[in-house]
Parts: structure tokens; sequence; C-alpha cells
């Protein structure tokens, strides 16, 4: 690849960056869409398919609101099967202050249309039939649903490149190009691609790929272990998160699951770099969490945190982000789901693999301009639930690529709250 002209570049083949690529071509601009590996190769094709408004920090609900109404017509928009199925969310409470959580946010449910409820223990095990485990109640939404991961970010590109857009894999995005303080395009390894306007939507690496530019995205990795089971007998539940496990059941009657708050936290350099701002998350969700020093510790500080375009980067060193599953953490995750449905008996595993979630301090997502470099768009940091709000991104972005105003708020996204101190911290109630 030479140099090339085009009105966006999308670095990222997510479900945002594929989303915002779809959008865009559809919208009319010139899109590239860049991934250093494959198409929805790391979190989008890794993640549970949980697609929930519900616990979600009230400034999400807005975006996952109208998320919804795209999701109920994406297979067609798509001309795709996603595997999609509003069969309802289901959050148990492991105590009363949980359920009284719930109860506390449910206002912002129902004054953003969202039919969210409160059920006491027995009306929650009416909904689970086999269900044996505890609970102190539940908070439950009948409109979310589910789709298969594996399917979306794919079809969103193919969608896109219909409409015109050039998808590009196996090509990473070394760095920026920046004229006259603005953003002039992207330098990858094949070449320079020239663009007004450049989406970061590069997930798990999008702060140290800003880093380069000086540009601080406080943002942490936690691998997370998740599992497929063989087909159970388990009849049609909704998907089911409680503080031991969250799973769903696919169609086939597989369960796919992973550990609620007892994960495994292995600290790496950026656990203490941006200490300051994960304070308070560090306060609230380490509680649960098995916090572990070891080799992946080193192995972060080996990796280079500036280098020059003309070399290769760390994007390309890594592909695919494929961490190993933490084998012990997806033993507790059959054994929580059988302590909760016992007459499912042994489940045996048919995949098991892990993904890096990008999180932020304060639970939600990065979603906008960056003041100090005009044409830069960044998408990144959802918290481990952004696979449900991916189409909607996709839109906004477009929205702001093409020069307008988008029509949801955004202002609580923005990238520069955590510099000014404005972050509210984490305010979901999961
Ligand atoms: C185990 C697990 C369970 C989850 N469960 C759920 C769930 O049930 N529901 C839900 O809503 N969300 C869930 N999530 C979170 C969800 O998967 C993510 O929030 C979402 O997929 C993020 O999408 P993305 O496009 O931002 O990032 P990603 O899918 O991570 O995509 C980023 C892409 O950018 C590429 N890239 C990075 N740097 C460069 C570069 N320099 N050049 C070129 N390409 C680059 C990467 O290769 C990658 O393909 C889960 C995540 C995990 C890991």
């Amino acid at each position: 690849m030479d140099t090339r002209q085009a009105d966006i570049v999308v670095i990222g083949g997510g479900i945002v960056g594929c989303a915002a690529a779809y959008e865009a071509a559809r919208a009319g601009m010139k899109t590239v869409l860049v991934e250093k590996g494959r198409i929805g190769g790391e979190q989008s094709s890794r993640n549970l398919g949980f697609v929930r408004q519900q616990g979600r920090d009230p400034f999400e609900l807005p975006l996952m609101r109208a998320c919804m109404d795209l999701w109920k017509g994406l297979e067609a928009e798509l001309g795709a099967d996603l595997g999609w199925r509003q069969g309802g969310n289901i959050a148990l409470a492991g105590t009363d202050e949980a359920m009284a959580r719930f109860a506390a946010w449910l206002p912002d449910a129902t004054a953003a249309g969202i039919d969210s409820r409160l059920l006491n223990p027995a009306e929650a095990a009416a909904l689970l039939p086999g269900f044996e485990g505890r609970t102190h109640g539940a908070l439950y939404t009948p409109s979310d649903g589910q789709a298969e991961p594996d399917l979306v970010a794919p079809a969103f590109a193919e969608a896109a490149r219909k409409r015109g857009a050039e998808i590009l894999t196996g090509c990473a995005v070394r760095a920026l190009a920046i004229e006259g303080g603005r953003v002039a395009g992207v330098v990858t390894e094949r070449g320079i691609l020239r663009a007004p306007i450049v989406i970061c939507a590069a997930g798990a690496w999008s702060s140290l790929f800003l880093g380069n530019h000086g540009l601080r995205l406080p943002q942490i990795g936690i691998e997370l272990a998740a599992v497929r089971t063989r087909p159970t007998n388990l009849s049609e539940i909704p998907a089911l998160y409680s503080p031991a496990v969250a799973f769903r059941r696919d169609s086939a009657g597989r369960l796919i699951g992973a550990v609620g708050t007892d994960y495994t936290y292995h600290l790496r350099p950026e656990t203490l770099r941006f200490a300051r701002e994960f304070a308070p998350l560090y306060r609230k969700s380490w509680r649960g969490a098995r916090i572990r020093l070891g080799r992946p510790f080193l192995e972060s500080l080996k990796q280079p945190r500036r280098w020059s375009a003309d070399r290769p980067s760390p994007f390309e060193a890594e592909r695919v982000l494929d961490p190993t599953p933490d084998r012990a953490e997806s033993l507790r995750l059959l054994d929580g789901i059988r302590a909760q449905f016992p007459q499912l008996g042994a489940l045996s595993i048919e995949s098991s693999w892990a993904g890096r979630i990008d999180m932020t301090p304060d639970l939600i997502p990065v979603i906008g301009p960056v003041a100090a470099l005009p044409g830069l768009l960044v998408a990144s940091g959802f918290s481990s639930h952004g696979f449900a709000m991916g189409p909607i991104v996709g839109k906004l972005l477009a929205e702001l690529a093409g020069g307008g105003e988008p029509s949801l708020d955004l202002s609580a996204f923005r990238f520069e709250r955590f510099a000014e101190g404005a972050s509210l911290g984490p305010r979901n109630a999961m």
C-alpha cells in the first residue's frame, strides 16, 4: 500500500469498529477499516453475548434503550443470522444490600423507558426451572436479549464492505499521522492512509496506542476465562447474572458463561500507572477478586510504551490477543452453575477461551473526540459490556465523523473527564 486518501479510517475490527465502518459507509463516506489481526478476533468474539440494558450506569441507559431497537432489526439490516433472541436477563441479588442497589437503580431505568422490575426470591425462582440456589431477590428485564458474538462483527464488516468500505485485516496501525496539530491519517505497516477523521476503536490496545502520542487514557486489562459446555437439558431461561456466575443458554442448550466477581486479576504496570484514577474501583471490586503478581507483570514491563512509526510496533508483535484461560476459574464456573442447578449433574466443556477486557475507572466507555487532537475520535473502554452497545456506538461515531451533532448526548463519555477530575466513579448496579 502506498499513500491513499479516505474520508475516515477506523482502527480496530471489533464490533465497535465494524459497526462504525458500516454506518460511515452507509452514510456515503469513503471508509477504510484497519485490523491488525482478524475481524472480531479479540473481545468481540470472546464475550458471553449478553445484550443487556439492566444494571448499567444511568448515563448508558438512553444509548442502550436506542440500541435495543437496532438489535431487533439487525439480522434483517445486515442480512445475516446473528443468533439474536430477546429472552430477558435476570440478575440475582446475593445480599439485601445488592437488592437495595437494584431498587435504587430502578427509577433511572423506568425514566429511560426500560421494562426492568424487581422480583422476590419466589418470583425469581419461577423464571428459572430447576434453580436451587439462594437469592435475596432479583432484577429482571424481559426486553434484554442475547446474540452470538462470533457472528456479529464479521456481519457488520461484510455489510460495510458491500456498502463500499475497504476492510484490511492482518494490517497494524503503528501510529497516527499528525499535521499542523490535527490528525491527517494513520501510518500502517503497509503504508500511509490519509484521512481527516480517524476513529480509535482498538479495545484493550487503545491506551497503549494513544499513549504513544502523549494522550492519557486510563485503562487496565482484566483477563476473564469463558466456557461453552456441551448441550444440557436446562430449559429456556433468561440470561443469568449472579455474583458467582454469569451464563446464558444458547438455542442448542449449551451454556456459555464466566465467573462473576470471583475472577483472577493479574497486576500489571498500568495497575499502578493509573492507580489514582482507579482507586474508587479498586476499593469497590477487589473484595471478591483474586489478585496475583507474577509473570504478566514482568511481560508487560518488556512492552515498549513509545516507538516510531517507521519500525514494527507492539501491534504487529501480537496479532490476536489470545490469553490462556485460567482452568481453575473455568472449573469454579462449572461448580457455580451446578450449585444453582444441581439437576444438570456433570457438565462437560465443549470449548474454553479467555479475553482481555478494557476497563475504565468509572466502567463506562470513552466515546467522542479528543480536544487536544482535532480529527481523532475514540471509542474504547467498554468495561465488559460493549458487545451489547456496539451497534448504537457505531451509529453515533458515524454521526460525529460526518461533522454533525450526535443524536444522543455523549457528554458523559468524553475523553477529558478523567483529566478534569469530572468522572463520577462506578455507578452501575451490578
Ligand atoms: C470473557 C468476556 C465476556 C464478556 N461478556 C460480555 C457480554 O456478555 N456482553 C457485553 O455486552 N460485553 C461483554 N464483554 C465485553 C465486550 O466483548 C467488549 O466490550 C466489546 O467486544 C468491545 O468491542 P471493541 O470493538 O471495542 O473491542 P475489541 O473487540 O477488543 O476489538 C478491538 C480490535 O482492535 C484491534 N486493534 C488494536 N490495536 C490495533 C492497531 N494498532 N491496529 C489495528 N488493529 C488494532 C484488535 O486486534 C481488535 O480486533 C465481554 C468480554 C469478555 C472478554
